[in-house]
């Protein structure tokens, strides 16, 4: 898809009004994802006339709304999640926010709401970092979870592109995905609901493509499976997509012993995850000369089962921002249990630790990498 063109953002014109009644830090153990926020929230707002307005820095607070206003009606909305790390000499980095405004300037502009400098947004998400910065913990695992949200203002029950919008970023400490180290988790293969579909919104990232997925989530859930693996059917076969949340790698053995590493292809139905571009990014780097093969290619559930049959299933993983990677022990199949070849007692296989530690490295600034931005 082709970039769409970026409406300017003034990062020099920022108005900061800190708040008089601090919030109390929780303590890290306490920590729930998406819980709880820091003392303030960065906001921008957009008219069609005039572009985006100054930006302000005030204390977090709840937004007033007309009722009749486009998001409410129509899910004028686009967010981003991304996260801010404190290294080991207290410094703030983002991780690759390049990539989160890319993909939310391809989310807004697909629902007519407005584009902006990536660049300028960046450096005032760097700025209400900072100002929270007592938020962020210092242990390895914990990180300030980002929220930059787009909503059309307009009010309006006409259903056309909104007149106005506002950008905001709210920010959470969260801690590690796995407090106790990696559980691997149970997929339920779906295809009774289908997330997305060519030529759909799959590859944005809309609020309206999340809300249809609860249902089928509480469904397998019921059934005591974790998560949905987004199965999608065409030509008489059933595609792996991504999973709950997260893009989905499968090492396998092909048929001829070679080690591969495979992820589905951005066709348009699944979601540009930053971490699977990364993980992509470091397997070609460092398991290719270890003779992997890294694929990014259309593959079936009918392959995994087969490859898990004939003993030549290494591991499955998912791959996303809030766990970094999310080992899956088996994936439930028109009735069967396929084994993804953990071994018994083990939580995760070599390939998802390595590219945890990896990332992780990174993301705390022990690698030196230009992924990692410090603020
Ligand atoms: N797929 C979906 C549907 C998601 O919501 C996410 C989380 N943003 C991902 C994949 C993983 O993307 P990322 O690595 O950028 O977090």
């Amino acid at each position: 898809a082709s970039e769409p063109r970026l409406q300017a953002i003034d990062p020099s014109k920022l108005s900061i009004t800190k708040t008089t009644t601090p919030k109390q830090l929780m303590p890290n153990e306490e920590l729930v994802f998406g819980r709880y926020f820091t003392d303030h929230m960065l906001s921008l707002e957009w008219t069609a006339s005039d572009g985006w307005q100054e930006s302000r820095i005030t204390p977090y607070q709840n937004l007033s709304l007309d009722p009749a206003t486009c998001v409410f009606h129509y899910a004028f909305e686009c967010f981003e999640g991304m996260k801010a790390y404190k290294d080991k000499n207290g410094d703030v980095r983002l991780f690759r926010p390049d990539k989160n405004m890319a993909r939310l300037n391809r989310s807004s502009s697909r629902i007519a709401l407005p584009t902006f400098d990536s660049e300028a947004m960046i450096e005032l998400i760097g700025k209400f970092t900072k100002v929270d910065e007592r938020f962020i913990p210092s242990a390895r695992g914990y990180s300030l979870y980002l929220r930059p949200t787009m909503i059309g203002t307009q009010k309006t029950l006409g259903v056309g592109p909104p007149g106005s919008a506002l950008l905001y970023v709210i920010a959470s400490p969260v801690g590690p995905y796995y407090p106790t180290g990696f559980k691997a988790v149970s997929l339920e293969a779906t295809t009774y609901a289908v997330r997305a579909w060519p030529g759909g919104v799959g590859n944005s990232k809309l609020g309206a493509n999340y809300a249809p997925c609860i249902v089928p989530q509480m469904q397998a859930a019921a059934r005591g499976f974790h998560q949905n693996l987004w199965l999608f059917e065409a030509d008489g076969e059933e595609y792996v997509t991504e999973v709950g949340t997260m893009n989905l790698f499968a090492a396998m053995k092909t048929k001829d012993g070679k080690k591969e590493l495979v992820t589905a292809p951005l066709d348009g139905t699944i979601l540009e995850g930053v971490t699977r571009d990364s993980i992509l990014e470091l397997a070609r780097e460092r398991l290719v000369p270890e003779g992997w093969i890294v694929s990014e290619r259309k593959f079936t559930m009918k392959e995994v089962a087969d490859a898990a049959e004939e003993g030549r299933m290494l591991e499955v993983f998912g791959a996303g921002t809030a766990a970094v990677v999310s080992p899956v022990r088996n994936i439930g199949w028109r009735g069967k249990m396929v084994d993804c070849g953990l071994e018994a007692g083990s939580e995760a296989g070599p390939i998802a630790t390595r590219m945890k530690n990896w990332i992780e490295g990174i993301q705390y600034g022990e690698e030196e990498h230009p992924w990692s931005v410090k603020v």
